[in-house]
């Protein structure tokens, strides 16, 4: 039995996570062993158990995530790779069948730290239910610092406060009227205050979009305010682009001076 992460004195600082996908859970996971509170909001249902293998052998769960050597030793900083490796396949080889015929063809990988290998790790496949389902159990088992709470879904993010408040509501499908969804009282949920918002809520995020619209982040010099970070890096992205187009468009021209004088050099 492996020791729980649970600090001696009640954690200051309360953090929410909006999103109990592998990006959400493990972010979790790093601020409790940091000391953090943290309370974790999905708006989907809990997956299902990570034990069930009839279930995730159905091949109808979620699609497959690869871990690579990045991911893997993310996992492992966070004592969380020995979960995940108990479900998760490795990556040998490749079995292609031929598009015409259907005729197989295997090849095998070199295993890391063979001559001709080409990777230093080997892949681990699992599906994104899965490992969801392997962070989720680590925090309910070693985290007691961080309640995860599923079918509450993020609305906003209130910016102009002293702390971030996030917007909770039932996620549509477990209230049973439009009044009780579009005044979003259902307790517990309601707009609570946080030291730490994290948005870790997908490629749709409500919080990114929250930040995009909130006029504090656009404008704030604050060092803590990554919108501010992303809004310089686009902006040096930009410039970038615009000197390679303008690199582009020299080089083209210069190529085709080149080739005319070596067309009218040659004629
Ligand atoms: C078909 C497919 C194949 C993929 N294959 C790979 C792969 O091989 N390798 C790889 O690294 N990645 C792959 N990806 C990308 C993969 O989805 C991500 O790497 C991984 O799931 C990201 O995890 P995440 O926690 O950031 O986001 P997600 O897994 O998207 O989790 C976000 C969570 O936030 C919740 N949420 C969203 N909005 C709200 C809200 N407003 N309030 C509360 N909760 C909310 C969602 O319910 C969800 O549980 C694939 C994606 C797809 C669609």
């Amino acid at each position: 039995m492996r020791p729980t992460h649970m600090s001696a004195v009640a954690p200051q600082r309360s953090a929410a996570v909006i999103g109990a996908g592998p990006a959400g859970l493990l972010t979790a996971i790093m601020l409790s062993q940091r000391g953090w509170g943290v309370k974790v909001y999905d708006a989907l249902p809990p997956p299902p158990s990570a034990e069930d293998n009839d279930l995730w052998s159905s091949g109808e769960r979620s699609y497959q995530l690869g871990l690579n050597g990045r991911g893997q030793r993310s996992l492992r900083e966070f004592g969380v790779m020995e979960r995940v490796s108990r479900y998760a396949a490795s990556v040998n080889g490749r079995l292609s069948f031929d598009t015409k015929t259907g005729a197989p063809s295997e090849s095998r990988l070199i295993p890391p730290g063979q001559p001709g290998a080409e990777k230093t790790y080997v892949t681990r496949v699992l599906q994104r239910d899965r490992l969801q389902a392997c962070l989720l159990e680590e925090v309910r088992e070693r985290y007691p610092n961080v309640a995860v709470s599923f079918q509450v879904t993020c609305d906003g993010v209130d910016l102009s406060g002293e702390r971030p408040a996030v917007t909770l509501c039932p996620s549509a499908e477990t209230v049973s009227s439009q009044e009780e969804l579009e005044g979003c009282a259902v307790p517990p949920v309601g707009l609570t205050a946080f030291d730490l918002v994290v948005g870790a809520d997908g490629v749709r995020s409500a919080v990114r979009e929250a930040l995009a619209a909130s006029p504090a982040t656009s404008t704030r010099p604050d060092e803590r305010n990554t919108f501010t970070g992303l809004r310089r890096r686009k902006r040096l992205e930009r410039a970038l682009l615009m000197v390679l187009v303008g690199w582009a468009l020299l080089g083209a021209r210069f190529g085709v001076k080149l080739c005319a004088k070596a067309l009218l050099g040659a004629g």
